[in-house]
Parts: C-alpha cells; structure tokens; sequence
C-alpha cells in the first residue's frame, strides 16, 4: 500500500492523467466514471511516485503512512475497488481538443454562473488561444457551492479555490459579479457583446416533498440551512428553532449528513472555520442532542456516499447510531448470499449493521440516528411544527428499482424543526426550453435543445444540464464535453465571430450597472475576509453584507486605492 485517496476526492480526476502507471480509477473514459463516490488507487500497482498527490487540488491523496486515525479506513476502500482484477483500459491521456480556429479573430465568451461549473468551462476554453470569458454571477462574490454549499467543517474540499483562484488569474478571464442576467441584463444584451453564452447556473432551488404540513414554521428546505451555515446572502438572515432537543432530516444524501454534522457539534470546534458569524452565535445557544435522518428507502439505497458515512462513523465526539430495521431489499440479501454484490456497497450496508448494533452510551455526546423505510405523510402542528408523520414503508423493485411501497403503519416523531433535504432543483432560465420532470435545460453535448435551430448556440454546463449529482469535479468533465461542442460548432462557423469590434462585456456591465465586482474587486474582498478571518483565528469571516462590498469595491477603485482595513 502506497498512496490512498481519501474523502475529499473531488473527482476532477487531474490525478488520473498525472498518474504514470494507470493505477487510479475509474477513470472519465471507463463506465463507472460517472456514478463513482470517489476514485481509489490500485496498492498492487501503485509506484509511490506522488504524481497524483501534486495534482490533486483537494489534497484528498495521502501517503498511507500519514493517514490520521480517521482516515485509516481508506486504505481498505482503495484496495475494495481493485479487488476484483478487472480489464483495465490502457492509460488514460489527457483530453485532445480540437483545435479552436478563429483565423485571428477574437471569440468572446459569457459565462453566467462562477461556481464550479462555470469556473471548471473557463479553464477549458481558455486553453485555446484567442479566447476572452466574461463571468458573470448574480451573487457580488464567486464560486458557488464551494462558498456556500461546502460544509464550514470540510475545509479540504474548500481547498479548491486556489485552483479557480489560478483560473481567474489565466490571460482573457473577467469577472462581472453582482450581475442577475434574465433582471439586469437579458440574454439578448450579452450576445451584443460576445458571441456565445454558455450557462452554468446549477440548481439554486430545492425539491419539495408535496405533503401537508411542508410551509408551517419550522419546516425548511436544507438548501436553507445550508446556505445561512455558510453566509449566503439570500439565506444570512433566515433563522431556525434550535431550542428543541430533536431534529428530523427527511432524505440522507451528503448535504443530510452535513448539516446533522454541524447540527451535532460542539459549536467551538467550528470557530476556525468559515462558518457565518450569525451561524456561530446560534449554534453556540443551541439546545439540539439528537438529529434523525430519515430515509424512504433501505440502507443499500442509501444516498450519502462510503467516504462520507465512513468519516462521520469515526467521530467519537458523536454518537452515531441506526435505530429500527435496516429494509434490506430482496435483490440485496441475494447478492450478498450468493456473493455477487459490489464489495463497496457491501462495506457501506456492513457499516450502517455495526451503527445498528452499537447501543446508544449512556454520555451526553449529540446522536445522530438514522432511520430507513420511513417516508413523510404529514408535517404535523398547530401554528408551528410539533413532530413529523411518516408511513412505514415496504421496498418492491418497479421497472428495476428499489421503490418504497406504503403499508398502514405510521409513526410520529416529535420534532420542533424538520430539515427537507430531498436535493436541490434547477430553476428554469428565461427563453431556453426547461424539463420541469429533471429541473434541467435539455441539450445535447451541452448544445441546448433549441426550437428553432437558425437561433444562435447556447450552451449549459453543470448541474443545469445534468441534474444535481457529483461532486465538484464532476464538473471538469462535463464542462470539457460543453467547450467541445462550442469549439467544434466555431470551427464549422455556427458561431460567428463579431463581438470584439464591440464593447467588451464587463465593461459594459460596469458602465452601465452600479456595483458589479470585477476580478480585483474579489481579490480585496477576500484579502479582507482573511485578514478580519485571522484577527479572530479563523480561517476567514465572510461578508455577507452587499454594502460592505460595495465598500470595499469603492476603496479599490479610487485612484491609488489602498485595501479597506477591517474593524473586527
Ligand atoms: P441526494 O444525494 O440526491 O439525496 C436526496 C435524498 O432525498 C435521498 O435520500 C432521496 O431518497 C430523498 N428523497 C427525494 N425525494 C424524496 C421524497 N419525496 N420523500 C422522501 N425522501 C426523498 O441529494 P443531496 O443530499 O441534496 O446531494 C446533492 C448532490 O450533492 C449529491 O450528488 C451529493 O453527493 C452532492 N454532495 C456531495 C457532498 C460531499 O461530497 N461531501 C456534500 C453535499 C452534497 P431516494 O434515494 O429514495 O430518492
């Protein structure tokens, strides 16, 4: 055993072509790419050179000698997925692009979204030469869920941002933060000023759950809670009922997990974080001990990943508990009887048994409890909620999947707060075609599906086309299929080249909108989030104030403007 990825992994898969002797997979050309929680390296073929350490911008790889307590389990989740001896493709190579042909001519791009996504479509098409991107975000800040969606308590996965900060730096980048395009600006206003637009708006909306009871006080949608933990601007001043002993996650993907984790920590192992400051002073007066996370299926369905699960198994400032049956489905006991279930889906129902028979101690650590087969009926209350109704269900497998069937049985469970953490949702985007079924714009190679195909290429990259799943590389493949599809349609002459006898776009934007946030801008936003971050030993305090922003944005652009100091 050498080297082993750990549960950061992003799956950008950079440490993939880095590696010289084709021992890390799957890789973005084998089929299980796509669905992959994580990619493992092979121990057998490892060469312990630390290609892959270098390149990973998450430091998700470790030498298996400095692997913490925690992350030890690892090493037999890399060596699960090579043990089967599997047909290995030959070395993945790094992506040949068609080469962009604009006979000299400048293509400028808008890009509307500064997540990952959008940032990830940046990079790719700024490896051609003549090329010029504007981002624009309707947030005065950028890269999206890595800001506002990564959990404060996974500073590793945050560490991405010194790569989008590389991205920005690249020749031909701009920012045009603060712009809402579809409000300020509409889509015909930046194809005057560049000639395609690629759109990588992801999916800022949640799923609802359709049952009575849903808008009383103290039902919220995750995505909420996820975004006042981190101090989005929509979400800084929302406030949560943390008075209660118990709260109820409904769905147990990795944003359930996330937010029971903060939920259940002590409040100053957070205080080096990123966390919000009001956050902070709330969780400080919180009263939760137990947070249920309730799931409609079994635990081979269980939607979080291995390496999350894994990570929060490990806790021992928590207890981590399932209570009540694990709904084992029929085909599942089959495959683990006649030994034909995949090895890591075996290890993930093995580690959710062990969480089954661990009998709560008798401490006053916060639990966190999972519960399976149970799906919501009713939210239920007078003014506010009082507790949630859920029916037990059976699983029956309908059109090959695991379907959760009602029976007559129900049970309540007692609850002040209940977190709707059934996934996010793409909102639909003025004049492009929309699936309401997927919350996606419908495309092909991310060329958006257009009815009347005379009208100008968009594009869409992200979870705007996909869906919301993966990770935060996910994005780099998917954003290097989109750019392909535009540099293919450049180089046919789909796309017209015109726009650089025009006004570049963020000047225009600048010229013509007050406070839009341009790329230096950022940079003294953050160098004052870090500095004011490091008078209180934090890694940064965000702002969360737009006109503090705009403070900051007044100092830069004055005429030998020096960084605004904070007042902590
Ligand atoms: P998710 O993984 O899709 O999980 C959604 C959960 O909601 C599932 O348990 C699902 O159950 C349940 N659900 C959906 N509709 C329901 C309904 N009507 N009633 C009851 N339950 C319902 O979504 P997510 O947790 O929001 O995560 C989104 C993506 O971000 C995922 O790809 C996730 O891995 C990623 N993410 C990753 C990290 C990380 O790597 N650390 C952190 C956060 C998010 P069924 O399976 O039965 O439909």
């Amino acid at each position: 055993m050498t080297h082993v990825v750990t549960r950061s992994c992003c799956g950008d898969a950079s440490c993939v072509y880095a590696c010289p002797v084709n021992c890390i997979h799957p890789t973005p050309d084998e089929p299980g790419f796509a669905t992959a929680e994580m990619l493992y390296i092979d121990p057998a073929s490892c060469v312990d050179c630390g290609a892959c350490v270098s390149a990973c911008p998450v430091g998700a790889i470790k030498h298996h000698t400095k692997l913490t307590d925690a992350e030890l389990p690892f090493v037999a989740i890399n060596e699960m997925f090579h043990a089967e001896p599997a047909p290995r493709p030959p070395q993945a190579r790094t992506p040949v692009y068609e080469r962009l042909r604009t006979g000299g001519a400048t293509l400028r791009v808008a890009i509307v979204g500064a997540g990952p996504a959008g940032l990830y479509a940046a990079d790719e098409l700024l490896r051609h030469d003549d090329v010029q991107v504007t981002v624009v975000d309707r947030l005065p800040t950028p890269h999206g869920l890595v800001r506002s969606g990564v959990a404060p308590d996974h500073p590793d996965t945050k560490a991405v941002s010194a790569l989008f900060a590389k991205i920005e730096e690249l020749p031909g980048f701009a920012y045009s933060l603060g712009v809402d395009v579809g409000t300020d600006v509409s889509h015909e206003d930046l194809l005057r000023h560049v000639d395609a637009v690629i759109y990588a708006t992801g999916a800022s909306d949640d799923t609802r759950l359709g049952v009575p009871g849903e808008e009383l006080p103290g039902s919220h949608p995750a995505t909420s809670l996820v975004g006042w933990i981190n101090g989005h601007p929509s979400h800084a001043d929302a406030s949560f009922d943390l008075s209660a002993e118990r709260v109820v996650i409904i769905g147990n993907g990795n944003v359930a997990l996330d937010i029971a984790r903060i939920l259940a920590t002590d409040p100053e192992r957070l205080t080096g974080t990123d966390i919000s400051d009001q956050a902070l002073r709330a969780l400080r007066g919180s009263r939760v001990r137990e947070i249920v996370i309730v799931a409609r299926r079994g635990a081979a369905q269980a939607a979080c990943t291995l390496p999350e699960l894994t990570s929060l198994s490990r806790r021992d400032d928590l207890t981590v508990l399932v209570e009540g049956d694990l709904h084992l489905d029929e085909g599942t006991q089959r495959a683990r009887r006649d030994g034909t279930i995949d090895p890591l889906l075996d290890h993930k129902i093995s580690l959710l048994e062990s969480l089954a028979d661990r009998s709560a101690p008798d401490d006053d650590r916060p639990r966190i409890v999972f519960r399976f087969g149970l799906s919501p009926w009713e939210i239920e209350g007078a003014r506010r909620v009082e507790g949630v109704r859920l029916g037990v269900n059976t699983l029956r497998v309908i059109d090959g999947r695991v379907t959760a069937e009602p029976t007559e049985e129900a049970i309540t469970i007692d609850t002040s707060l209940v977190l709707r953490s059934v996934g996010y949702r793409g909102v639909p985007l003025r004049d492009l075609p929309f699936d309401p079924a997927t919350g996606t714009v419908p495309h092909e190679d991310g060329r958006v599906r257009q009815s009347d195909p005379a009208s100008p290429p968009v594009y869409v990259t992200g979870w705007i086309k996909r869906g919301p799943s993966g990770y935060i590389g996910t994005n780099k493949t998917d954003a290097q299929e989109t750019i392909a599809s535009l540099v293919a349609d450049v180089n046919i002459g789909r796309v017209p080249l015109g726009s650089a006898t025009r006004e570049p776009l963020d000047s225009f934007l600048t010229r013509t909108l007050p406070g839009v946030v341009d790329l230096a801008t950022w940079r003294a936003v953050e160098r004052f989030e870090r500095v004011r971050g490091a008078a209180a030993r934090r890694s940064r305090r965000k702002v969360v104030d737009p006109e503090l922003i705009a403070a900051v944005a007044e100092r830069v652009s004055r005429p030998g403007g020096r960084p605004m100091r904070p007042q902590v």
